[in-house]
């Protein structure tokens, strides 16, 4: 029996970058990720690596800002295993502009995918949790759930609020055994930070070389990005957790660039 054996583990944003990964080591665990994306071609791609491998997934087309969407997609995961074990909560973006410039627009779009998204996927979710009396929520927060940065009003806004939600989650959910948590990454070489290199670049004058070292990695212990691996081995301890002992809490996964 591997840790995941039987587990389903409905994952947003998997068909890139980090979610992606937590999907397949979940997968290569014995557990059948649930592949819920807006990109439903890439998400289908994701889908059918895992099942080359021999491996079980199931792509669903997810907006998650969209509660019908996120409804449908958790409807279809029941009709098709019965249950959902683990949400992860990752689809996300980065817009990056000075607050004094930051479209309302904009504003609103971010906070509306990081924290209407986690929302609206937690609740469709927890009512099978609650009568399972079995869950385990992951958020993907950020070290900007925990530190600021220049340019990222609406980002460090919304990671901050995941560590909200996820406390609230841990207190309602314990009865339950539904036990919630946020992973807070250090900047990882994801579609996500390769499209913020050249932005940060051009908003701060500076060459991208400089925005890597000088911005991205500078307070890091050691000059090195955080890895999609790293991400999903600190995910996938707090999926497989036992109890709720750990639940409410949020760990850091960010080569010391912030240290709590
Ligand atoms: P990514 O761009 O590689 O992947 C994001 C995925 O989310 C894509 O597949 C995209 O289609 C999907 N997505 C976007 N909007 C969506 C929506 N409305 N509904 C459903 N799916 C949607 O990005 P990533 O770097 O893997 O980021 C994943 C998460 O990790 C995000 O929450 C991000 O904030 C967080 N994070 C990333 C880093 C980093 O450095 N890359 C660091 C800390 C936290």
């Amino acid at each position: 029996m591997s840790r995941f054996t039987g587990r389903i583990a409905i994952v947003t944003g998997a068909a890139s970058g980090i979610g992606k990964e937590i999907a397949l080591r979940l997968a290569a665990e014995g557990g059948t990720p649930v592949i819920a994306d807006l990109n439903l071609d890439a998400a289908t791609a994701t889908a059918n690596e895992i099942k080359a491998k021999g491996g079980d997934a199931f792509a669903v087309a997810m907006n998650v800002t969209d509660e019908a969407q996120v409804e449908k997609g958790v409807a279809d995961t029941i009709a098709k295993y019965g249950k959902i074990d683990i949400l992860v909560s990752n689809a996300g973006i980065q817009i990056v502009k000075p607050l004094v410039d930051f479209p309302f627009a904009d504003w609103k779009k971010l906070l509306s995918i990081h924290l209407d998204g986690a929302f609206l996927t937690t609740k469709a979710c927890l009512k099978h949790m609650y009568k399972a009396k079995y869950g385990r929520v992951i958020y993907m927060g950020s070290v900007h759930s925990k530190e600021a940065s220049k340019l990222k009003a609406p980002y460090v806004t919304a990671k901050h609020g995941l560590i909200g939600l996820s406390k609230v989650l841990a207190k309602e959910g314990a009865e339950y055994n539904v036990a919630s948590n946020v992973v807070c990454p250090g900047f990882v070489r994801t579609p996500l930070v390769e499209k913020q290199i050249p932005e940060q670049a051009a908003e701060l004058k500076i060459t991208e070389e400089q925005v890597i070292k000088n911005v991205m990695l500078k307070d890091t212990i050691d000059g090195q990005f955080t890895t999609t691996d790293d991400v999903a081995d600190a995910v996938l301890f707090y999926a497989a957790a036992k109890s709720t002992v750990h639940s409410g809490q949020s760990a850091v996964v960010s080569h010391g660039w912030f240290m709590q």
